[in-house]
């Protein structure tokens, strides 16, 4: 008799969990995934998912509105907030359903509950209180919203109620200047809501290229945003109609919502780490070496609970590495670096490599191009949303190390740029790829004039 029930059990039914539980399968493993919520995780079930189609959701309104200047008649234009968030949540059902198949198809037991550790190999589901041992166990259990504990922070609402809400306020109050903060804002403002973001720092989006985070700013201003920085709540109270926000500098804001976006933290509390010796960070991060071995020989995790490169794609590329590893005996580490990414604000932000401020703090021999236009579409649609680029090169032969944009279709441009930047091109191999006319990409491969140094000081 095998020593234990499973070869490989997942706890954590999300994007890194199941690659990694069906690649184990395929390979002739004994594969079982424990999964509390729906299968799918955060990413299908109410992350990028939902989230995308409420970015197509608030840009058909606006393309309505644009398209009066292409001849189209737009009167009488009305948006139905139930018929949207339903017709997102049953095709959020039938991927998750995918997920499950994909479990079923491939022979992985499929625990629909969930699991906490005894020991180093062995599991308690929590509902049956059955006991399961596996001879190795991968943690997938993702992330979930955090916000800080304020008084009356249990009046507010996280990402995770906002895609179910039964109907849309009037006026909404919108907390952080991450991700997440942003792009709902970018949305709601689309549907109609009246949206302020607020932001404790002097521009959005830290960690992005400098520009990108000005540009953003005007993005969302554009899109009738109220941007509050250099504050944060003190405390929410709830009136009759709505709820007043005190903030630390002493003003406050009257409001129908107010939704933190205040960061996501790893969901490791209750999950028995110490049981079974595994050690994480200050964050509850588990802390993985490069191949996402944990402190413990026979436990690995993948994805935002290790809170690396929170992306979907990153927690896939993970399971995959890790299943080359465990099952192959290949050790092989996924590499991290230049990884594109897109920010969904409307219009949205692409980004891949380092940003001018980190080249400079770090004392880079860079040389910067960038562009601002008016894309060809605003000529008749008389949207005001202006395109900018961004292409950072290094050394003489100009290695292209950073390219970042705000702009229509920045996330799809950028997936291909991404491969560029992965590649090592040079600024002369941009050049020589001939431009597709008429397009907004095309300016990546006609840029010309250098941009005198400058000192980036924001933080
Ligand atoms: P982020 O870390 O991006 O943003 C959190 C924001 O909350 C920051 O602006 C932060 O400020 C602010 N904040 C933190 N603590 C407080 C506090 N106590 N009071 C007030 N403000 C506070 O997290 P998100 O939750 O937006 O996103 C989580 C991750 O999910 C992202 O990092 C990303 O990896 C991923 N994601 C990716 C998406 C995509 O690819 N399009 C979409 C959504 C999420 P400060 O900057 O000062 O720390």
């Amino acid at each position: 008799m095998a020593k234990y029930d499973f070869d490989l059990f997942v706890i954590g039914a999300g994007s890194g969990g199941v690659r990694a539980a069906r690649l184990a399968a395929q390979a002739g493993k004994k594969v079982a995934v424990a999964e509390e919520s729906r299968p799918g995780g955060t990413c299908v079930v109410r992350g990028c998912v939902p989230k995308k189609f409420l970015v197509y959701g608030a840009d058909y309104g606006d393309a309505i509105k644009k398209a009066a200047g292409y001849g189209w008649s737009v009167d009488n234009i009305k948006f139905d907030w139930p018929k949207l968030r339903d017709a997102i949540q049953s095709e959020v059902s039938r991927l998750s359903g995918i997920y499950s198949g994909i479990m079923d198809k491939n022979g992985v037991t499929h625990f629909k509950e969930r699991a906490e550790f005894k020991d180093a190999h062995t599991l308690v589901l929590k509902n049956s209180g059955k006991e399961i041992t596996a001879h190795t166990i991968l943690i997938a259990v993702g992330g979930r919203p955090w916000s800080p504990d304020l008084p009356g922070v249990e009046h507010t609402i996280t990402s995770d109620e906002a895609f179910l809400l039964g109907k849309l306020p009037e006026k909404m109050l919108i907390v952080g200047g991450g991700y997440i903060a942003s792009e709902f804002a970018g949305i709601f403002a689309g549907l109609g809501v009246k949206v302020t973001q607020n932001y404790r720092g002097n521009a959005l989006l830290r960690g992005f290229d400098e520009d990108v985070r000005s540009k953003v700013a005007e993005v969302q201003d554009l899109n009738g945003i109220t941007l509050k920085f250099g504050s944060s709540p003190k405390e929410i109270k709830k009136t009759e109609g709505g709820y007043i926000v005190t903030m630390d500098d002493g003003t406050k804001i009257g409001t129908d919502l107010v939704m933190m976006a205040t960061g996501r933290k790893p969901h490791t509390v209750g999950l028995g780490l110490d049981n079974a010796g595994v050690k994480t960070d200050d964050n509850g991060a588990v802390i993985v070496d490069k191949y996402s071995q944990s402190s413990v020989k026979n436990i690995y995790a993948v994805g935002d609970v290790t809170n690396r490169v929170n992306l979907t794609p990153v927690a896939i590329r993970e399971g995959a590495a890790f299943v080359d590893t465990f099952v192959h005996g290949n050790k092989t580490a996924y590499d991290h670096s230049n990884i594109a990414s897109a920010v969904f604000t409307r219009p949205p932000v692409g980004t891949v490599g380092v940003g001018e401020g980190e080249a400079r703090k770090a004392g880079r021999d860079i040389h910067v191009y960038t562009t601002s236009f008016n894309p060809m579409a605003n000529a008749l649609s008389g949207s005001k949303q202006r395109v900018f680029m961004k292409i950072i090169t290094e050394g003489d032969n100009e290695k292209v190390i950073g390219v970042h944009m705000v702009g229509d279709e920045a996330g799809e441009i950028i997936q291909g740029i991404g491969i560029a930047v992965k590649a090592g091109l040079t600024k002369a191999q941009f050049d020589e790829t001939c431009a597709v006319h008429p397009t907004i990409a095309e300016e990546l491969v006609t840029m010309k004039t250098k941009q005198p140094n400058k000192v980036v000081t924001k933080d």
